[in-house]
């Protein structure tokens, strides 16, 4: 982890102690709400920074920003000016809401640019191009092969040597809140003779992270991984739902496809690259050697916290996982080089998820395949009930923060209702 202590901040906005979204965090997220049209805004504490309205009474002068780039239903166009200009607005707004700083503190328009987070309702922030999902956890890759191939060789060959990953579906991400239907598919569990079409009996979710590209390459060129991150914008929580006996049965050659594009579900607030940069700190080490264009030096692994919780319809949530995105074997930088090695180009409002986040103990593992072990160790819940996988009326929460020296740089929260098939 970096050693440089970070420097204290303090602010005129009352943030409640633990909140996700200290003076250090600021992310960009989209909202509306009853009187407002969808517009761009920071979180910070309960409120959220209406940059729209801050933008309206000049708070950005001299920034040469483009007339109305705050009043869109997407951060695609902000995030296309670039990491300059979307630092610096992050840092004005930061400095204005500094607790010695009375521009906007003392300003007229404060009731205006300062929105209730309650009453707003949030919207998916980026328009998503590309999806792509990778499988960088060596702790979930190891449990699943254990649990489908050879214990003794649960890892496949080529695991330590690719950032192995498969293109998905963006047009079934979801924001937070979204309620998601069991999917219906074709499967063929082993005690069944031929195969069969129906709701899916074994609906899952996947804990992960996922960043979003904030800068274009063009077709046949690559990013280098020390370069990598000034591709990335910002991340947020992702659950990579799936329906394991879909999955099972189609999976075979190609990969995953209808057990897992019926929906994931994103956390509303883009944590930008920035505010976790005091959270970096080294990657497991990488035995073999990986090839040249794979190598990393400085620091891109993230010390980020991170929970799920299940709660069963009209009951109490119950925690039934802990892990860290630090556990990752293949970190993002990795993850952009392999991606882009072989000249794909990627844009803007990509989305590139982590693969679940499993960590060594069996209380950090991301999924209910792995916690309930196949389906075969039910996972106990409060209230005396318990999950093999996920039942219709079940709400799936993860949470996600990072912390150090009192500091807290957090993600909120992506939450899904699972509704009975349609
Ligand atoms: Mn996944």
């Amino acid at each position: 982890m970096s050693d440089s202590p970070i420097p204290i901040l303090s602010t005129w906005v009352e943030v409640p102690k633990n909140s996700d979204f200290s003076i250090y965090n600021l992310p960009f997220g989209v909202f509306k709400n009853k009187k407002l049209s969808p517009r761009i805004g920071i979180a910070i504490g309960d409120k959220i920074v209406d940059l729209s309205v801050l933008d309206q009474e000049g708070f950005f002068a001299n920034m040469f920003l483009p007339e109305g780039i705050f009043i869109k239903d997407s951060l695609n166009e902000l995030i296309a000016l670039g990491k300059v200009q979307t630092k610096k607005i992050r840092e004005r707004v930061q400095s204005l809401l500094l607790a010695d700083n009375g521009e906007l503190r003392d300003h007229s328009a404060r009731g205006k640019v300062m929105v209730t987070r309650k009453e707003a309702e949030m919207l998916l922030p980026v328009k998503i191009g590309d999806y792509t999902d990778f499988y960088s956890s060596i702790e979930h890759a190891t449990n699943v092969g254990k649990m489908f191939r050879d214990p003794e060789n649960a890892l496949l060959p080529n695991w330590k040597h690719i950032p192995v990953g498969y293109h998905g579906r963006a047009s079934s991400i979801v924001v937070s809140g979204t309620p998601i239907h069991r999917p219906k598919g074709q499967f063929k569990d082993p005690d069944m003779d031929v195969p069969a079409f129906g709701p899916s009996r074994r609906l899952d979710f996947e804990l992960e992270l996922a960043f979003i590209t904030g800068k274009q390459t063009k077709l046949g060129d690559s990013i280098a991984t020390e370069e990598a991150e000034e591709y990335i914008f910002g991340f947020v929580l992702f659950n990579d739902w799936s329906a394991r006996d879909i999955q099972a049965w189609e999976y075979v050659p190609l990969g995953p496809f209808l057990g897992k594009s019926f929906g994931s579900s994103i956390s509303a607030w883009v944590v930008t690259i920035e505010a976790l940069e005091p959270f970096k700190l080294a990657g497991p080490v990488q035995e073999p050697e990986v090839l040249p264009y794979l190598k990393s030096e400085k620091n891109h692994s993230f010390d980020i916290n991170l929970e799920v919780l299940i709660q069963p319809e009209g009951k109490k949530p119950s925690k039934i996982c802990t892990s860290n995105f630090r556990h990752m074997y293949w970190n993002v930088a990795q993850q952009l080089a392999h991606h882009t090695s072989n000249g794909c180009n990627i844009n803007v409002g990509d989305m590139m998820a982590s693969g679940t986040i499993s960590g060594p103990t069996t209380d950090s593992f991301g999924s209910m395949l792995e916690l309930s072990w196949k389906g075969t160790q039910p996972v106990k819940l409060e209230d005396g009930e318990e999950r093999r996988f996920i039942e219709d009326g079940d709400t799936v929460i993860m949470k996600g923060f990072a912390e150090k020296e009192g500091i807290r740089v957090g993600f909120g929260e992506v939450t899904g209702q699972i509704l009975p098939v349609k």
